[in-house]
């Protein structure tokens, strides 16, 4: 005996997506997950909320066109799910900068968010060009605790490097993050910078204007809060 969910289609940037909403037994999967991470003292990877949150109820696009979807990209098609399967708004407490009376904000989500595809172009930095791979695979590097994913993302971006005038096309992972990790900081910070101002950006912001004193103020999160079942 089985209940016949009704699937969604929707886009992230131009690619089409089909989802099922979340079932029960998605939320106390992902519940599950997270008191076996709160219990480590860890908090979820990127991989374990594709595992249990996106390839369990995606339709459409296949796994491996998931796994090349950037981390924003991700975030965006976790957004659309929970919006159908949870609620379409978002609340949080907030204290106003001005006066510290607490409140609740109360905004649909579609008017928090705005999403930048990337736009990549070669960069320069003393002797060092690199070209990009804009559509690369990003399986298995998302696994790690947030600083490394990043510094991993960035490397399966990397495409070419030359060096001076040593060109190496399309080097394995291994030793992308060989030479990166072995720049000297200046250089490295000065190239992740760059890549960094081309990648594409998930915004969430929410205008405030308090209740009390009137205030106006602009909200940035890093993260959608209450987002899930908690
Ligand atoms: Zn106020």
């Amino acid at each position: 005996m089985k209940y016949t969910n009704k699937s969604i289609n929707s886009y992230i940037g131009d690619l089409e997506v089909e989802f099922y909403p979340w079932t029960g037994k998605n939320e106390r999967d992902y519940l599950s997950l997270v008191e076996k991470c709160n219990k480590e003292d860890k908090e979820a990877t990127d991989k374990d909320v594709l595992e249990t949150l996106i390839f369990p109820v995606v339709i459409k696009p296949d796994i491996k066109t998931l796994n090349k979807l950037s981390s924003e990209q991700q975030k965006l098609l976790l957004i659309k799910i929970r919006e159908v399967s949870i609620s379409d708004e978002i609340t949080d407490d907030v204290i106003c900068p001005e006066c510290e009376k607490e409140q609740v904000i109360k905004e649909k989500i579609k008017d928090c968010i705005s999403y930048k595809p990337k736009s990549f172009k070669d960069v320069v930095v003393q002797d060092i060009q690199i070209t990009w791979n804009t559509s690369p695979h990003f399986n298995n590097t998302k696994k790690d605790e947030v600083i490394n994913s990043i510094y991993n993302e960035f490397l399966c971006y990397v495409q070419d490097v030359k060096i001076g005038e040593e060109s190496y096309n399309e080097p394995s992972f291994k030793d992308k993050k060989e030479f990166f990790d072995t720049l000297p900081t200046k250089i490295f910070d000065e190239i992740f910078n760059k890549y960094t101002e081309m990648k594409d950006e998930l915004e969430i912001r929410t205008p405030f204007k308090c209740k009390n004193c009137e205030h106006e103020d602009t909200i940035i999160y890093e993260h959608i809060p209450n987002f899930l079942w908690i």
